[in-house]
C-alpha cells in the first residue's frame, strides 16, 4: 500500500527503480533491537542482502554489527562506521587478499569454513605478527525446510566443517599458533518460516557444545547465523517479522554456558519488506490462456523469481479499474524465465500503468546485472519525499 505522496513521486520518476520505505526500515530496526536487547543478544546485519549506503547508515545507527561475506563488504562496513569489533567475516572461499583485509582491520571474527582455510589464515596472520580470532563454521546437518538453493546446513552443501572433521580441527588448532578459537558458528539457510527448523538447530548446537565441552573447550561466542523468513504473500499485514518469537525460541531451547554470548546474522528479515521494485507496463499482449503484461523491469533488476522460483507480490498501483483479468507479468529480457508471476489476477491493466513488485529490499538490487547491456535502475528513498 502506498500513500498519495508516494504515488506522485513514483509518477515523476523514470522507471524501473527501487523504492525504499525508510520509515518501515526504522520501525523494523526498532522492533528488532527491542526484541534482541531483552536477552542481550548481538545482531549482525548480513550485508549481502542490501548494501545501499543509505540503508547501511540507518542500520549502523541502531548499533548492529556487520556480517560480511567478501573483503569488499568488510571495507564497506568500515566505510559506514561499523566498528571492527562488530565485523564477522564468513564465506567458503575467502581469497588471501580478503583475509588480509580482515587481518588489517582487526575484525571481530573470521567464520572459518574448512581445515585448509584455517591453515591459510594462520599463515597470513603469522606473516603480520597477528593472532586471528576465528569461529568454526560447523555444518549442523539440519534441514531448513526452504528452497534447496538457499539451504546451507546439510552435509551435501559446500558450507562449513563437518562433524567428523572436528577431531582433526582440534589437533590443528594446537599447532596453528596464530589462530584463537573464540566461537562456533552455524547457518542453516534463508527464508525460513517454519520455526521448528531453528528448534532443530538449537538442539544440534547443544549437542555440538557438549562435544566441545567433553574436549574441555568452552568458546566465548555462539553464532547461530540468520535465515528468519518474511511474509512475501502479505507484505502489508506482515511488514515486520516476528522477532520476539524468534529470539524467545533461542532463549528457551539453546543452552548457553555462563558468560557465553549469542550472535545472530539477519539479512532478509531486516531489509526485505522496506523495498519495492517499481516498473511501468510497456505492452499488454493477448495470449491463449492468459494475457502478458510486459513491464520495463526484468530479471536484470530482480532475479529471485528466475533463480529460485521466488514469489513476490505484484500490484497494479495506479489503475482505478475494478474489473480483473489474468496476466503473466513478464520482463523484457530474452529469457523465458524472465517472469515475475504467472496467471496473476490484476485489475484490467494497460500501457503506462505502474506495477509494484513487493518485498524486494533484500537480495533484489544487490543481485542486479547488466545483462542485455541494461542500465542500472535508480534507488529512491522515502526520505526524498519531503513530507
Ligand atoms: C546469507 C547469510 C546470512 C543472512 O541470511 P538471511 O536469510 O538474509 O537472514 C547469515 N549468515 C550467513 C553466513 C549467510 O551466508
Amino acid at each position: 500500500m502506498f500513500t498519495t505522496k508516494e504515488l506522485e513521486l513514483f509518477k515523476s520518476q523514470n522507471t524501473p527503480f527501487y523504492y525504499y520505505n525508510m520509515e518501515l526500515l526504522e520501525q523494523t530496526l526498532q522492533s528488532l533491537t527491542k526484541a534482541s536487547q531483552k536477552y542481550n543478544y548481538h545482531v549482525h546485519y548480513a550485508f549481502k542482502a542490501n548494501t545501499n549506503h543509505e540503508i547501511l547508515e540507518l542500520i549502523q545507527s541502531y548499533d548492529l554489527g556487520a556480517d560480511c561475506v567478501s573483503g569488499n563488504e568488510v571495507l564497506k562496513a568500515k566505510a559506514t562506521n561499523f566498528p571492527s569489533s562488530k565485523i564477522a567475516f564468513a564465506g567458503v572461499g575467502k581469497s588471501d587478499d580478503e583475509i588480509n583485509i580482515g587481518l588489517d582491520n582487526d575484525i571481530f571474527c573470521f567464520n572459518c569454513e574448512s581445515l585448509p582455510e584455517m591453515e591459510v589464515i594462520n599463515e597470513l596472520a603469522e606473516k603480520k605478527g597477528k593472532i586471528a580470532p576465528i569461529a568454526l563454521r560447523i555444518n549442523p546437518n539440519v534441514n531448513a525446510k526452504t528452497h534447496h538453493y538457499i539451504t546451507t546446513g546439510l552435509e551435501e552443501n559446500k558450507f562449513g566443517i563437518n562433524r567428523w572433521e572436528l577431531e582433526e580441527v582440534l589437533n590443528k588448532l594446537k599447532v596453528y599458533k596464530n589462530l584463537k578459537l573464540i566461537g562456533l558458528h552455524f547457518h542453516i539457510g534463508s527464508q525460513i518460516t517454519d520455526l521448528s527448523a531453528f528448534k532443530s538447530l538449537c538442539l544440534r548446537v547443544n549437542e555440538v557444545q557438549q562435544w566441545f565441552y567433553s574436549h574441555h573447550i568452552i568458546v566465548d561466542h555462539i553464532n547461530v547465523g540468520g535465515g528468519l523468513g518474511i511474509g512475501y504473500e502479505n507484505p502489508d499485514s506482515n511488514s515486520i517479522p516476528d522477532f520476539e518469537s524468534f529470539f524467545d525460541l533461542f532463549n528457551e531451547i539453546l543452552e548457553l554456558r555462563p558468560k557465553q554470548e549469542l550472535h545472530f546474522e539477519l539479512g532478509r528479515a531486516v531489509t526485505a519488506q522496506c523495498g519495492s521494485l517499481i516498473s511501468k507496463v510497456l505492452y499488454v499482449k493477448k495470449g491463449i490462456k492468459t494475457n502478458f503484461a510486459i513491464v520495463d523491469a526484468g530479471m536484470t533488476e530482480l532475479i529471485r523469481p528466475a533463480l529460485y522460483q521466488a514469489y513476490h507480490k505484484v500490484e497494479n498501483i495506479t489503475t482505478d479499474e475494478l474489473e480483473i483479468d489474468k496476466y503473466d507479468v513478464v520482463g523484457p529480457i530474452c529469457e523465458s524465465s524472465d517472469c515475475f508471476g504467472k496467471a496473476l489476477y490484476l485489475p484490467i491493466t494497460k500501457r503506462g500503468d505502474l506495477v509494484a513488485i513487493r518485498s524486494t529490499g533484500a537480495y533484489g538490487e544487490v543481485l542486479s546485472s547488466a545483462y542485455n547491456l541494461r542500465s542500472k535502475a535508480e534507488s529512491i528513498y522515502s526520505s526524498n519525499l519531503n513530507i
